[in-house]
């Protein structure tokens, strides 16, 4: 399905132009307009999905798939030194676009980009009450 309120589904579908680089049955996969680094490009999928939870299984599976296809290529035509594959679901996460993309990042070295995590110190007993929460008693 798409949406008609949605810029990612206009974008996808061709309906307002974009930098494409990749396009097949499924998705498009467009220059960010606000990039984080040279070829930081968005995997999109056609049909609407607002996010990874609402994302069907195989439109999973091949949107990785295809973010590998991408990653090789930014690898042999950028010459990039690393490359990170983000994903962000809800607004405490960073979402600001309400389609599921994946973010295909190719990295620089001293490119000036911060995302590294800030890392906590939890004691064997708060990991274990975590993952308890998460898969039960077992
Ligand atoms: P997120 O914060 O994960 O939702 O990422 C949204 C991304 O979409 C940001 O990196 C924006 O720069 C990018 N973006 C927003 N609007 C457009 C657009 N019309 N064309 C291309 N990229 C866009
Ligand atoms: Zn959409």
């Amino acid at each position: 399905m798409k949406r008609d309120d949605c810029i990612f589904c206009k974008i996808a579908n061709g309906q307002v132009p974009s930098k494409t680089l990749y396009e097949d049955a499924r998705f498009r996969v467009i220059l960010d307009l606000g990039p984080a680094t040279k070829g930081h490009a968005l995997i999109l999928p056609k049909e609407h999905a607002d996010n990874l939870f609402e994302l069907p299984d195989d439109t999973a599976g091949a949107a990785m798939q295809l973010a590998k296809k991408m990653a090789k290529t930014m690898w042999e035509k950028l010459h990039c030194d690393g490359l990170n594959l983000m994903q962000n679901n809800g607004a405490a996460a960073g979402q600001t676009v309400e389609h599921f993309h994946l973010h295909v990042i190719p990295r620089y070295l001293n490119d000036g980009q911060d995302l590294e995590l800030v890392h906590g110190e939890p004691s064997q007993e708060e990991l274990e009450a975590v993952r308890k929460e998460i898969v039960g008693s077992v």
